[in-house]
């Protein structure tokens, strides 16, 4: 399809601007360009249709099955964007006084009490905008904790299992630590021995994921803990794959200390393309002092009030403007208010339930990383048909795309060669996942009669396959004209 610019024709707009009435007054010479933007100049018409194009090309939620590991793209209740489009909620302003803004405090007062009880934390903060965002900031209280026991010094070793999320050891860098990574076990889970090993007095924390990356419970859970406890340390939980466990088990009672939750994966906001994210973060009372400010507060019995001035001396200070994004907070506690508890319970059981499903119906032809009922995503891996036919991850995923289907994840985690991650999520149908198994069995057998073909695939999409290593080192993001 043309580019924007492309489609451009001099002259053309869409423009209507009322007349002016008020005095017009020049520019100083310094501030105006010397020469004019070259912006496309277009109908409205042709930019609707220029925009539906582009979104034909593409594949969202809405345009079928969209299994991509790790990243829970579940479909999203559209009562959420309603409540988000409230007029009330969206015309407000962050510095409008408190008493017209008494709702919106509510609002984010009962997420907090909510998500809390889900977590089993004790108090939260909504700044940061996305997960990652939430880790530096967990990791931030973290080490405020060791400083005010004067223990900052000698705790500024951070330990991440292999299996990892890649942002853990980012964010545990960027805070200051330094990252000693923990093996996983043959079952892929932390190996309890290395742990012990790695744990002492120069131990700040532990980050851990569980359900882990590669979508199984660590049962060890309460040992795992309680070792990095005793060593001194607080252990903190990436609460990106919450799906699974949300209201079943809580992550205050597995024994951590600090949690980071996607509102844009487990509760229910569109993501993927850079959309608002929300990543609040909860935790235990001794590092509530240390929240970002500011929080809300109850004064009297009914008004709601920011913590701005109270600012306990302990708090590590702001980690974005205001109280983060707000209106994916309101979508995030439409659906949960939507679902009540016992939803809640049934949209976890369902993701993990869909999962081992799929993962059942493929296990006689896609070889499992791990043998074993996993939580709301599995792992299979293509190493064995890379070997001796060519057929890599890469390839059986592309082939996906000729039928409808999202590539699962590739290539990830690290630690399982030629990984396809596979997450259904509770929102697809038995039907859906009956047609994906069909579609991935049917993939396989053509891989099986035509090994070489699948190198070309896919063949049917609106492009053929891309130099996705060309496109990520020399990325082209402006139009030369
Ligand atoms: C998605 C994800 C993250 C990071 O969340 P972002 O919102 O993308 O920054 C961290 N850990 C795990 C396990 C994840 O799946």
């Amino acid at each position: 399809m043309q580019l924007i610019f492309e489609k451009s024709k001099e002259g053309r707009g869409c423009a209507i601007l009322p007349e002016m009435d008020v005095a017009t007054t020049e520019f100083p010479v310094f501030l105006k360009r010397s020469t004019a933007p070259k912006l496309p100049q277009m109908a409205e018409v042709d930019i609707s249709r220029h925009y539906t194009e582009l979104a034909k090309c593409t594949h969202g939620v809405n345009d079928g099955f969209y299994p991509l590991g790790s990243c829970t793209m579940k479909y999203n209740p559209r009562i959420n964007e309603e409540m988000a489009a409230l007029k009330g909620f969206t015309s407000l302003h962050p510095l409008q006084p408190e008493h017209t803004v008494q709702g919106a405090l509510e609002v984010l007062q009962l997420a907090e009490t909510y998500l809390c009880e889900i977590t089993g934390m004790d108090a939260m903060t909504f700044q940061p905008s996305a997960g990652a965002h939430g880790e530096f900031t967990g990791l931030l209280l973290i080490r405020a904790y060791h400083k005010s026991r004067g223990e900052l010094e000698k705790r500024r070793k951070i330990l991440v299992p292999d299996a990892a999320h890649g942002t853990n050891p980012a964010s545990a860098v960027m805070a200051g630590f330094t990252v000693v990574n923990i093996p996983s076990n043959e079952q892929g889970c932390v190996d309890i021995e290395k742990l012990k090993e790695a744990c002492g007095d120069d131990t700040a924390g532990l980050m851990l994921t569980n359900p882990n990356t590669v979508g199984l419970f660590d049962q060890n859970i309460l040992e795992i803990t309680k070792i990095v406890h005793e060593a001194g340390g607080l252990v903190y939980y990436d609460g990106a794959n919450l799906n699974a466990i949300m209201g079943i088990v809580r992550p205050g009672d597995m024994g951590f200390d600090v949690v980071h939750l996607n509102l844009h994966k487990t509760f229910s906001t569109p993501h993927g393309g850079g959309g608002p994210g929300s990543g609040p973060v909860g935790c235990k009372e001794i590092l509530a002092p240390f929240l970002p400010r500011p929080t809300v507060d109850k004064v009297g019995d009914t008004d709601w009030s920011l913590a701005w001035n109270h600012q306990p001396s302990k708090s590590i200070g702001a980690v974005r403007s205001f109280y983060g994004n707000f209106l994916v907070v309101v979508k995030a506690l439409t659906y949960i208010m939507s679902l009540g508890q016992q939803g809640i319970r049934e949209a976890a059981q369902n993701a993990v339930l869909n999962a081992n499903y799929l993962m059942h119906c493929l296990s006689d032809l896609y070889p499992m990383a791990f043998d074993r009922y996993c939580m709301h995503e599995f792992v299979m891996t293509l190493e064995q048909s890379k070997k001796e036919m060519d057929v890599s991850a890469l390839d059986i995923a592309k082939a996906l795309l000729d039928y409808g289907i999202h590539p699962p994840t590739m290539y990830f985690p690290l630690i399982v060669h030629e990984a396809l991650m596979v997450e259904p999520t509770e929102t697809e149908s038995k039907d859906t996942l009956d047609q994906a198994v069909c579609i991935l069995r049917k993939v396989y057998e053509e891989a099986m009669e035509d090994p070489s073909g699948m190198h070309q695939r896919p063949l049917n999409t609106p492009v053929r396959r891309l130099d996705e290593v060309g496109a990520a080192r020399h990325p082209k993001l402006r139009y030369e004209f």
